[in-house]
């Protein structure tokens, strides 16, 4: 793309989370809240921005690249918001954007993983349009499988916009008090036989953004 193309994509990226966070905080709270909404839509914008103007997610010579765009910044901009705060704490924090996943790509890949392992399991974290774990592009159908599975849930997040989140953690209470799961799982392979594995092996890979994951693209489990 043309150096002023990449610019005015980032700047927009940047400018629609400050001018809907100002906008709402206006609306709740006068003077103060547009001061608060500029700035925790602005923030962050800022960092997802300055992303889309240097690592080129968006292919915006393509049709699915506009497609992908328009819908970030738009349908599923609150997630886009999620993900663009967890950019800026990574980035924050030392984390590093990798160049050659993120490039067309759709997604925003950050290197290092942002959660602690679980009884020795590193989980990659995705958030609207930000992947966090995956630091080189991949070389093994297994590794493969990990970063289709990840996009998996950046399509989820256009595909269900506002509403992905939400259904999510209501998924996840649900499934918590409720695990019909327990009828379908694989008591052979991840025995549940303590809190920590009802969580880990039980709840969450039942949630159904998971289970569409799991199931599509895998990686096998
Ligand atoms: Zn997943």
């Amino acid at each position: 793309m043309r150096r002023w193309t990449k610019v005015c994509a980032g700047v927009v990226a940047a400018a629609v989370p400050a001018g809907v966070g100002g906008a709402l905080g206006a609306l709740a709270g006068g003077r103060s809240g547009l001061v608060a909404g500029l700035a925790a839509g602005g923030v962050p914008g800022a960092a997802f921005g300055w992303a889309v103007a240097a690592f080129e997610p968006y292919d915006l010579t393509s049709v699915r690249g506009i497609t992908r765009y328009v819908a970030d910044l738009t349908w599923s901009l609150p997630n886009t918001w999620l993900g663009a705060v967890l950019l800026t704490g990574n980035l924050l924090a030392g984390n590093r954007v990798v160049a050659e996943l993120s490039r067309h790509g759709g997604t925003v890949h950050l290197a290092g993983r942002t959660l602690p392992a679980m009884n020795g399991v590193r989980y990659v974290t995705t958030v609207g349009t930000v992947v966090a774990g995956i630091a080189a592009p991949a070389a093994t159908p297994a590794a493969r499988a990990l970063l289709a599975h990840e996009r998996g849930h950046v399509l989820q997040a256009r595909l269900f916009g506002p509403a992905y989140v939400p259904s999510v953690l209501v998924n996840y209470a649900a499934a918590t008090v409720l695990p019909l799961w327990w009828l379908w799982h694989d008591h052979a392979r991840y025995p549940i036989r303590s809190v920590a594995a009802y969580f880990q092996y039980g709840v969450y890979p039942h949630v159904w953004n998971e289970e569409w994951c799991y199931r599509v693209y895998g990686p096998r489990r």
